[in-house]
């Protein structure tokens, strides 16, 4: 089994149900993953492909 980690934090989201999965906007290959608590104060992640978010 897969253990997804928060992009930004790093922190485990197996039991976060506020946790959101999805692709890169920009690389579209590369999956991010935000806790709830990264979502709520809208913290940066960045992608490997160079893209840095929320936007
Ligand atoms: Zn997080
Ligand atoms: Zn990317």
């Amino acid at each position: 089994m897969e253990e997804k980690k928060c992009s930004s934090c790093k922190r485990k989201v197996v039991n976060d149900k506020g946790s959101v999965t999805f692709k890169c906007p920009q690389c579209n290959d590369v999956e991010v993953v935000r806790c709830t608590e990264c979502r709520a104060n809208a913290v940066k992640y960045n992608c490997g492909c160079g893209f840095i978010g929320p936007n």
